[in-house]
């Protein structure tokens, strides 16, 4: 970094940003196997914190694809590049106030580390899809799985690429035995014990 770019403190610090909404910024990181619920259940919980008038966004992996990383592919370096930039925009986000969440294979330990790292302790939630791959295989959403064993895809995490569950997440679900519904309420659930939300009467 050049050594003549100078920080900017913000008059009006994220506290104050997220004061104004009732809410404490965090970040909920889903993390696990294509297939494993993480859009779903991100995307359900983003419409249940919506309509109880918190203000949230959701980042997804394969939209980011699209735009801001459009120039990264799937090696193990691009991959890692991904998630930086991701969790930069995140921690932009939760700087404005925000309730994040994020749909991201995330397949490594580091990475993950790496966003946790930015984030204020307890902000940075992790959530471990720990959904089994043969159920994530059997849904095959988008058909990569069976791309991926046919030879069309190669550094496909799960199958000839590696996933790397994290140690200690703040949370795991695994959507072979639970519900949408249930996996919303576990998370809500979470975030009133933690008072990032308060709970409305
Ligand atoms: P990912 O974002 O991890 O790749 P998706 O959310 O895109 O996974 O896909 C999960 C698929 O599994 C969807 O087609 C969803 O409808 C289906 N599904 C079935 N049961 C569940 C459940 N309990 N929770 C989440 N997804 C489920």
């Amino acid at each position: 970094m050049a050594d003549d770019i100078v920080w900017h403190d913000h008059k009006v610090v994220r506290s104050q940003r997220a004061e104004n909404k009732n809410q404490k910024p965090c970040l909920l990181w889903f993390t696990g196997l294509s297939g494993s619920g993480k859009s779903t259940i991100a995307n359900a919980l983003d419409v249940a914190l919506h309509n109880r008038g918190y203000h949230t966004f959701l980042l997804d992996g394969d939209n980011v694809r699209h735009g801001l990383c459009k120039d990264l592919a799937f090696s193990d370096h691009d991959r890692e590049e991904n998630i930086r930039r991701v969790g930069e925009v995140c921690k932009l986000f939760a700087d404005a106030g925000l309730i994040v969440m994020s749909a991201f294979i995330s397949p490594f330990t580091s990475d993950r580390r790496l966003v946790r790292k930015l984030f204020p302790a307890g902000e940075f939630i992790e959530v471990f899809m720990n959904t089994p791959i043969e159920t994530c295989e059997s849904r095959d959403p988008k058909g990569l799985y069976q791309k991926a064993r046919s030879g069309q895809i190669k550094d496909f995490t799960g199958i000839n690429s590696p996933y790397e569950r994290p140690p200690h997440p703040e949370l795991c679900l695994d959507t072979s035995r639970m519900s949408v519904v249930d996996c919303v309420e576990g998370l809500i659930a979470y975030l009133l014990e933690r008072e990032m939300i308060a709970r409305k009467d």
